[in-house]
């Protein structure tokens, strides 16, 4: 049995069990959390990411650790690397806790951004408005999700709120982009270095939480190389292993990278019935030092993010071609609690279906 450790217990790491099981693959993670959903799927030991004992129970017998959200300390990371090789990369973490970090991370290596600026007292924040301009976005550095932490700045009579509000840490500030759409794409790379695509996908939001994504995103051919460029760059320079998400504003014919996650991404959850191989499937693959698998489209793919209340779930598959995932949490407002996907041959068809869903989940899930 091959046993492969990952931080976190959500439904990110569910998929990832759920994906594991033909491949011979078992999970088993770490999660403070008494409630965490992979509990369905594998063992989960439940203690913080920092405890020696919880980590040395964690780590025993597993192949590789890897993780399912970022937000695990780098020292806690770095200690389990000293037992096991942990994948994507400690690398990768260290490049994403902080969102400046980041976007100099990006920008170092060449790829487009919104402008931005270090924000830790009020008078860089005067500068970085004088040098940026409004509209403009304050975001909070670190453990930001989902659009929580962050302000934005049409002008100067919303300073002073922003600032009272999230001025307690440190902060970026970044020139707002009048995007025509959000995409992401997702890659992955093998332990060999060999680098697999996933069409782009197009992401709507709603709430600062992801709605639905449309994969391909339409008219893509006009991005689908930047995207790949700025991947491939991100992937060789961080040595990954794994399946990285960078999500993109687009700005004309341009693509900004806005942000990227070193793992397994909401904006990919189509994969699983819409690619040959599942993001969650290459994820293992990868790590597990194994070939990955194809990335072909099996059709057209939505999916919808079930948010906050769960639909009926005999109305949702009621509706034709309807794949129902149920995360097994309980609700509450602005949870993501499961999703829907379609998969068909005809694009237009699948919008349809994917309205349809959508109208299903207004009329029995008023936000
Ligand atoms: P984030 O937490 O950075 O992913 O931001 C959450 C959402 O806020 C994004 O998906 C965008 O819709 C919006 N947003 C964040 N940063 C910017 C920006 N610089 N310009 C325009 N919209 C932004």
């Amino acid at each position: 049995m091959t046993i492969i450790g990952i931080l976190g217990g959500g439904q990110l790491g569910r998929m990832l069990a759920q994906a594991g099981l033909p491949l011979g693959l078992t999970c088993r993670f770490l999660d403070p959390d008494p409630g965490a959903v992979a509990a369905a799927v594998g063992e989960v030991i439940h203690a913080t990411y920092d405890d020696p004992t919880a980590q040395a129970r964690f780590a025993a017998d597993c192949a590789t650790i890897t993780w399912e959200f970022e937000n695990v300390s780098l020292a806690a990371a770095q200690a389990l690397q000293a037992r096991v090789p942990v994948r994507p990369g400690i690398a990768a973490l260290a490049a994403k806790q902080d969102r400046l970090d980041e976007k100099h991370f990006l920008s170092e290596l060449g790829i487009a951004t919104a402008p931005f600026a270090p924000v830790s007292s009020r008078a860089e924040l005067d500068h970085a408005i004088v040098r940026i301009g409004f509209p403009a976005v304050l975001k909070t550095r670190r453990d930001g999700y989902d659009g929580k932490g962050q302000a934005i700045l049409r002008t100067a009579a919303d300073v002073d709120a922003a600032w009272a509000r999230l001025s307690s840490v440190p902060l970026i500030l970044e020139g707002f982009v009048a995007f025509v759409r959000e995409c992401s794409i997702l890659a992955v790379r093998s332990a060999e270095g060999e680098i697999r695509f996933w069409p782009l996908v197009e992401n709507e939001h709603r709430g600062g939480i992801l709605h639905r994504s449309l994969a391909p995103a339409p008219h893509s051919w006009v991005v689908q190389d930047q995207a790949e460029a700025a991947a491939r760059l991100v992937l060789e320079k961080l040595a990954y292993v794994g399946v990285l998400a960078i999500e993109f504003f687009q700005d004309g014919d341009r693509l900004l990278a806005n942000e990227f996650a070193p793992r397994v991404h909401n904006s990919g959850h189509w994969t699983i019935e819409g690619s040959v191989t599942s993001q969650f499937a290459n994820h293992l693959r990868a790590v597990a030092g194994l070939p990955l698998g194809v990335t072909a489209m099996r059709g057209h793919a939505i999916m919808i993010n079930l948010v906050g209340t769960m639909p009926d779930r005999a109305a949702v598959l009621r509706i034709p071609g309807t794949q129902l995932h149920d995360y097994g949490k309980l609700p509450r407002p602005g949870r993501k609690l499961g999703h829907v996907t379609i998969v068909h041959d005809d694009a237009r068809r699948c919008v349809e279906l994917a309205d349809a869903v959508a109208a299903l989940l207004a009329a029995t899930a008023p936000v």
